[in-house]
């Protein structure tokens, strides 16, 4: 069988090393092991550090020019890559492959921001900032940076760190999920290929052992996490402890508000993708739907079921699916747990997609659509996260409830609101509790060149995601307070007959 070993540069074919652990990776359409992945230790992160350190000072004073067309080229290359990175994604992950391409290509459009990285570095200057100072800053690289990612967004979450992190200057060590590692380790074939030189993104596989050796290597200065809740906390914590950057993203509980005025059919179109698309394996999934007042909440219920009951659970390789198996067993059986702790809760669940099986894949991880209706805020099937293809109802009988509701939810990472009305969009806007607001857009995931981040729970440390806050993170700021003594001062001129006086050389000479 297949094993995925780690990037290193300088290891032995594939990158050698592990201390003989391994995990075994799911095909989800069908239920078998497929391949396994090497869980590395400390001793492999060493490797690697000391491979990026070695790397680093040469890429940090590579201009940033020459970096970028590294990032231009790279992009070049994922494009003719399209097809077999996404048939890959798909075949591990169990996204439909036009998920998988949509994956890489919301990556990509970091890389394309990174391609920008000259323009963005550029700093602040003061002239005359006091008598004869001026006052300039720069952006400069950390070192080496580190990135531990989830299994939802093998591509695009990676790209959205080591993007950055490598156009500004810095090598990068990518921790990625267990769970469908390949893609990454592809990406990091393509950089090399680009043109990176080796040691400036490398792969490290891993569970726990390898985050915390990590997140205590004194040589690693930034760590980027993406995951759920309680793991990004204790990234949080430990890296920060240990003296690093950190910024650690986590799990999401998205409501979307729809005002009596919205449009139910677009509002039905939009939720079947927002909520089911990926089986709900999203972090800016909509897995909470809050219509205002009864007759809002009456006529979506009446269209949502037949929609609902029209998806197609498929294959992730089937063109016509609107999404495919989660992603293993374990996750399967934690969505079915939490619509049964619904149920006991006493939500009504008006379609229930337990114990679906797609016919000539019964043993792969699927599980059909649910819908449940009259959730409310109390019940522990609403303040979690359940990560599936699940749409809950919690009727609010007026815009301020609808508002309060995601503004008090422990997580704050994505919400919409779908209206004809703009003071209610603009007042929802200004006032709800939440970092990404979607107004009509039921996914408001934002361009490369703005910035990604939820809020409370949803996100630790302070610095967003890629865009001009992704520089931010990935650089220090160096400050330079400078004041040139008078040039009429200096000696007077030299042998060879050049200028007596400073300000003399800087005459320009008439062209030609
Ligand atoms: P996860 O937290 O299980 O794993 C994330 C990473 O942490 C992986 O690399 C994993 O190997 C590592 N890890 C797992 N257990 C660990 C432990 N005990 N100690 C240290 N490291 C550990 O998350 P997941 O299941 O891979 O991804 C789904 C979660 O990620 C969801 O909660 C989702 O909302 C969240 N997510 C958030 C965002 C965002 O931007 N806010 C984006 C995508 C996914």
């Amino acid at each position: 069988m297949r094993t995925i070993d780690h990037v290193i540069a300088g290891g032995p074919a594939g990158g050698g090393g592990g201390g003989g652990r391994t995990s075994d990776i799911w095909d989800p359409n069908t239920g078998q092991v497929q391949a396994s992945v090497t869980l590395g230790t400390s001793a492999d992160l060493d490797r690697a550090v000391a491979a990026a350190q070695a790397a680093q000072p040469g890429w940090a004073a590579t201009n940033p020019q020459r970096r970028a067309r590294v990032m231009f080229r790279f992009k070049e290359l994922v494009e003719a890559n399209m097809d077999a990175l996404a048939h890959l994604l798909s075949s591990e992950h169990g996204k439909v492959i036009a998920d998988s391409r949509g994956d890489i290509q919301r990556g990509l459009e970091v890389i394309e921001f990174a391609c920008g990285i000259p323009h963005v570095l550029k700093g602040e200057y003061t002239q005359g900032a006091g008598p004869g100072i001026d006052v300039y800053s720069m952006r400069q690289p950390l070192g080496i940076g580190a990135g531990i990612t989830p299994f939802n967004f093998p591509a695009m979450i990676p790209m959205w760190m080591f993007g950055v992190a490598i156009a500004c200057g810095n090598a990068f060590i990518l921790k990625p999920s267990e769970r469908d590692p390949s893609v990454p380790v592809r990406l990091a074939e393509l950089m090399r290929e680009a043109g990176a030189p080796e040691g400036i993104l490398q792969v490290v596989h891993g569970d726990k052992e390898m985050v915390d050796a990590i997140l205590d290597h004194p040589a690693i200065s930034a760590v980027s996490f993406v995951g759920s809740s309680d793991i990004a906390h204790y990234v949080y914590r430990r890296g920060v402890y240990a003296g690093k950057r950190v910024q650690a993203m986590g799990g999401a509980k998205n409501h979307g508000i729809v005002m009596p005025d919205a449009d139910l059919d677009q509002v039905v179109a939009d939720l079947s993708g927002a909520a089911f698309g990926s089986a709900g394996e999203r972090c800016m999934a909509l897995p909470v739907v809050v219509p205002v007042g009864e007759r809002t909440a009456d006529a979506l219920r009446e269209k949502l079921i037949p929609a609902i009951e029209g998806l197609r659970v498929g294959v992730s390789t089937d063109a016509d699916a609107h999404y495919g198996p989660v992603v293993n067993a374990a996750h399967r059986e934690r969505v079915e747990k939490w619509i049964q702790t619904g149920v006991d809760e006493g939500a009504e669940l008006v379609v229930d997609g337990r114990g679906f099986q797609l016919q000539g894949h019964e043993n792969g991880f699927f599980i059909g659509p649910s819908l449940f209706d009259r959730v409310t805020p109390d019940m522990s099937a609403y303040k979690e996260e359940i990560f599936g293809p699940v749409l809950q109802i919690v009727r609010a009988p007026d815009f301020e409830t609808a508002l309060r509701l995601p503004s008090e939810h422990q997580y704050g990472n994505g919400v919409a609101i779908f209206t004809r009305n703009g003071h209610a969009a603009r007042e929802f806007a200004a006032r709800v509790n939440v970092g990404m607001v979607g107004i009509n857009v039921p996914i408001p995931v934002p361009v490369a060149y703005h910035t990604f981040g939820g809020w409370k729970r949803s996100a630790f440390g302070d610095i967003n995601q890629h865009g001009t806050e992704g520089v931010r993170f990935w650089t220090k700021t160096k400050t330079v307070t400078q004041r040139w003594p008078d040039g009429s001062a200096l000696p007077r001129g030299s042998e060879d007959g050049g200028p007596s006086r400073i300000q003399d050389a800087f005459v320009i000479p008439t062209m030609g």
